[in-house]
């Protein structure tokens, strides 16, 4: 069975960026499963795995636009201290959720300058070409719940 539309697919994988760290990974025992054709998972690595069957094993090399994303600097923004109520301490690295016409994203303090905070709503791995090292573990059919609820199931359906 291959990889296709309304398939269930678990893949063991690497994530490395360009300069080659390792990002992500799958714990060994524990290939991440994805229903195919629902945008689960990145465009760019859901084309490479099309036709793929247990076994296969693939290096993908995405680019950003297949991937996360150019970078945006337009959400790149500075912000008073006072927006942050209630919060002490705004050190870079803290993670926030802040609203924005498109909804709720997630920022992360990037600069602190006095009374000036800047926080970035990029997804931390815009921008960059990712390489995908991937083994496929498990090719199935999806249940018609699944596919009526654009996800997998494993065993239970807690929503
Ligand atoms: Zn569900």
């Amino acid at each position: 069975m291959q990889i296709a539309q309304n398939v269930v697919a678990s893949f063991d994988y690497v994530l490395t960026g360009a300069d080659g760290e390792v990002i992500d990974k799958s714990e060994p025992g524990q290939p991440l499963p994805y229903l195919h054709g629902a945008g689960n998972i990145i465009p760019g690595l859901e084309a490479e795995l099309e036709g793929k069957t247990v076994g296969d094993e693939l290096t993908a090399v995405i680019e950003p636009k297949l991937a996360y994303g150019e970078r945006n600097e337009q959400m790149v923004q500075q912000v008073p201290k006072a927006a942050f109520q209630g919060v002490e301490d705004l050190e870079v690295g803290m993670r926030f959720t802040a609203e924005s016409n498109a909804g709720p994203v997630p920022v992360v303090i990037t600069a602190v300058e006095g009374d000036t905070i800047t926080v970035d709503g990029n997804h931390p791995l815009a921008g960059q070409t990712l390489t995908f090292q991937v083994k496929v573990t498990e090719v199935r059919e999806a249940s018609k719940e699944e596919i009526e609820h654009g996800h997998v199931h494993n065993g239970s359906c807690d929503h």
